[in-house]
């Protein structure tokens, strides 16, 4: 994967900073993308030596930022190869107390910021004639769930787009493609309560909770050649709990 470039948003932390892990072992060049400049600098020296890394602070949801992140990325590297749309917040609530800014915020940077980042590579991965973009949607946009109709919508929104933008680019040979995961061990389901965790636990075949390489196994599959072939689909990777 030599001289290919990814670029990760979110990648900070979690299941991004698994992600770019893994994308390092394999080769692939690396811009960065979240919104704490410190925690970002910190993933990027961790990952240091392997690959030749970028970082850009920005917040997925501010559409001109994010054009001149893409524009940045694309001159430093000579190209996009690959777009892995992972950014993502939850504002948890019934629906009838959820306000008007938690849906706003969640929608704004889970959709939004997708559908912005998307944009603005599309233009130069049909130049190129080869790209693929991967979707980081949730089970919770397949089933919903009580408390959470910010989040569902938005996922639920990934992988409409995810199935419209591969419509659009299959001809230039661009795939886009979702990931919907289950629970993930990271600091966005760290604060779920004990008896939650546990009933989950259960509801999962395989018997274990995610790890971020779960989901960026996944990932490096879907911009390997192998998978050259699979457009527009959503890859469930939760374990066996949403069967
Ligand atoms: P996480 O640990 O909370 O990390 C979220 C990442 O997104 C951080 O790098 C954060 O950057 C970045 N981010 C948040 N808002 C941003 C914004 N407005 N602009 C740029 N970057 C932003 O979350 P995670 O669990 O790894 O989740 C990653 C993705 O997987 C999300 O889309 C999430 O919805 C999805 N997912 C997670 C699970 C799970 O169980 N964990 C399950 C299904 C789907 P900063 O550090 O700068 O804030």
């Amino acid at each position: 994967m030599a001289g290919k470039a990814v670029l990760i948003t979110g990648a900070s932390r979690g299941i991004g900073l698994a992600v770019a892990e893994r994308l390092a072992q394999d080769g692939y060049d690396l811009a960065l993308v979240a919104r704490d400049e410190a925690r970002l600098r910190a993933a990027a020296a961790s990952l240091a030596g392997k690959v030749r890394i970028e970082t850009w602070v920005c917040d997925v949801a501010d559409a001109a930022t994010v054009d001149g992140v893409v524009a940045a990325a694309n001159e430093a590297f000579g190209g996009i190869y690959g777009l892995v749309n992972n950014a993502g917040v939850t504002a948890d609530g019934l629906i009838l107390r959820m306000s008007v800014e938690n849906w706003r915020r969640v929608i704004d940077v889970n959709l939004t910021g997708t559908f912005n980042f998307t944009r603005a590579v599309a233009p130069l991965m049909m130049r190129q004639r080869q790209g693929r973009i991967v979707n980081i949607s949730s089970v919770i946009g397949l089933a919903g769930n009580a408390g959470q109709a910010n989040y569902a919508a938005s996922k639920a929104g990934v992988i409409a787009l995810t199935k419209s933008v591969a419509k659009e680019l299959g001809g230039r040979q661009v795939t886009v493609n979702a990931i919907a995961p289950g629970f993930v061990t990271t600091d966005m389901t760290a604060g779920l309560g004990d008896q939650t965790k546990a009933d989950m636990l259960r509801a999962i075949p395989l018997k274990r909770f995610g790890e971020g390489r779960d989901i960026a196994g996944v990932v490096a599959f879907l911009l390997s050649p192998d998978a050259a072939w699979l457009t527009g689909q959503t890859v469930v990777c939760d374990g066996g709990m949403t069967m």
